[in-house]
């Protein structure tokens, strides 16, 4: 083989492994994003990737909000009581904050907190 197509050769292998590579990247990437569906005015589903679905109610994830009302910024002790928070909240508004987090507006008022993924995967989940 003249040398100039034995490198030509080499270099479309290389491009291929390159190219299957990518896809397979794409591929996964597409399998662990996240995303959300708000089942009813009180619970929301969680797709942590392709196979794991999570359901959480609001009023559960406002007990843990992360937000300057309910958490003193400097201590990091919660300042409003889990007991203080109406089982029947809302969310208005949902929203995927990056590759990072999710953020809530709560019916009854807490909107700037970000929830990291860590942090939701540690927060009770509901099941049916
Ligand atoms: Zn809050």
């Amino acid at each position: 083989m003249h040398r100039c197509v034995f490198r030509l050769c080499l270099f479309l292998d290389a491009a291929k492994i390159v190219v299957e590579e990518v896809e397979r990247l794409e591929d996964s990437s597409k399998k662990n994003a996240v995303s959300f569906k708000k089942l009813n005015a009180h619970t929301i589903s969680i797709f942590w990737g392709e196979e794991q679905e999570v359901h959480y109610r609001f009023s559960d994830l406002q007990r843990a909000c992360p937000c300057a009302n309910c958490v003193d910024e400097s201590t990091g002790i919660r300042k409003v009581s889990p007991l203080d928070i109406d089982d029947c909240v809302e969310a208005t508004a949902i929203e995927l904050v990056g590759r990072y987090g999710i953020k809530f507006q709560f019916s009854s008022g807490c909107s700037t907190g970000i929830y990291s993924y860590n942090a939701l995967k540690k927060i009770e989940s509901v099941t049916f």
